[in-house]
């Protein structure tokens, strides 16, 4: 398979050796020349991957192009996220150690069959729980190289390519490993089979995935320790899932809406940059906004934060800053706003952003944990 092609490619350039054509992979005609010449990629730190592009162009495959763009839009290079930036939701930050990070870091621990690892991990729940704010956590915390798949966008931007998408998605992981393919809105293109409307490419799309799904971790044992990837895919419609998919997703978690310890901590990581009198309530604060998502809390708190800053800078203040070209002007009068303000501003921001998840929705989620969910 490419993954070994790979590896090999990466075998002969360590060993500078010429690359070996690649069977079995068809070649560009313009770049098939340059399978002869050394390869000419930019230096690499010690222990550093080449890049699979780099190798791409060097080896002349095909689809360089869908190379480029999963490293250019998919592979993640975004701010790191830590579990200290994630509030509440320790159970589930529990699981997610045992479950993905253990066969990440630990790799040795699987070996001889000794322990299974699981092919994958389903996180259900409402819309704005913290999902991806998870799964980029745990890459960083494993040092993993993290893919971010919106399966809607795969669906729909990448319209008659997904399918090859999806096997070049798992060979880049396989070859930057440890890694962590993030697949957001999965029911996109794991919905349940069969109906009529299901088009001939969207259940070719699927199968792909099936297989690429099953083929982690179920590997040789020492593809087990050498390729290590971890699927982690997301849901806000569970029910939607096709069963098969759903039993390649072994672990299936449910993200509820926070309760209210976690609202409290949601406020308090919220306001950490202001500067909030010391007896802010927060209390008060998470017993206001019981069926709120993580989400809406912090909507509502930078719609607070606005609210001194707009009361300042009325339009006249403005002219006046015009004029004098006062940088900083405001500072203070913001600040000591904030600090004496911020719960009541908070408050009343309440009214204006509405919880963005119903009861009746609720109620389904739970059902829904109660019949797959992993307890
Ligand atoms: P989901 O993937 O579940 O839809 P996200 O992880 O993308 O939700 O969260 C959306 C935003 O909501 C985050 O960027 C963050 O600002 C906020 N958020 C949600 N849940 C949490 C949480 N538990 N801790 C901190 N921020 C959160």
């Amino acid at each position: 398979p490419p993954a070994r092609l790979a590896n090999r490619a990466v075998a002969d350039k360590e060993n500078n050796r010429k690359p070996r054509a690649a069977p079995g992979v068809k070649k560009n005609t313009p770049a098939a020349s340059n399978a002869d010449k050394p390869p000419s990629t930019t230096p690499k730190k010690p222990g550093e991957k080449p890049k699979y592009s780099e190798l791409a162009r060097e080896q002349g495959w095909v689809d360089i192009e869908l190379i480029e763009g999963i490293e250019r839009d998919i592979v993640d290079n975004g701010p790191k996220i830590t579990f200290e930036d994630i509030a509440g939701l320790e159970h589930t930050k529990q699981l997610l150690q045992e479950a993905v990070m253990l066969p990440q870091i630990a790799p040795h621990l699987f070996k001889d069959g000794r322990l299974k690892p699981c092919n994958g991990v389903l996180m259900f729940g409402p819309p704005g729980t913290g999902k991806t704010l998870l799964a980029k956590a745990v890459a960083n915390v494993c040092n993993s190289t993290f893919f971010n798949v919106s399966a809607s966008t795969l669906a729909s931007k990448y319209r008659g390519e997904s399918e090859k998408m999806v096997r070049i998605l798992f060979e880049m992981a396989r070859h930057y490993s440890p890694a962590i393919i993030f697949m957001d809105e999965i029911d996109a293109i794991a919905g349940a089979r069969g109906g009529a409307e299901e088009h001939e490419s969207s259940r070719r799309v699927k199968t792909e995935l099936l297989v690429q799904i099953n083929g982690v971790g179920s590997g040789e044992k020492s593809d087990i320790e050498n390729n290590r990837v971890m699927v982690l895919a997301a849901t806000n419609l569970p029910w939607q899932i096709d069963e098969a998919m759903r039993r390649r997703l072994t672990k299936r978690v449910y993200i509820p809406l926070p309760d209210l310890h976690g609202r409290k901590a949601l406020f308090q990581l919220n306001l950490k940059r202001v500067d909030v009198a010391e007896d802010v309530d927060y209390d008060k604060l998470a017993t206001a906004t019981e069926g709120y998502s993580g989400d809406d809390i912090c909507g509502v708190c930078e719609t607070a934060k606005m609210f001194p800053v707009k009361r300042l800078y009325t339009p006249e203040y403005l002219k006046q800053l015009q004029v004098k070209r006062n940088e900083g002007a405001g500072d203070d009068e913001i600040k000591a706003m904030e600090k004496n303000g911020l719960v009541h501003d908070i408050l009343t921001a309440l009214d204006n952003v509405s919880k963005s998840v119903g009861q009746d929705q609720l109620v389904r989620f739970q059902k829904w944990e109660e019949e797959f969910g992993s307890k």
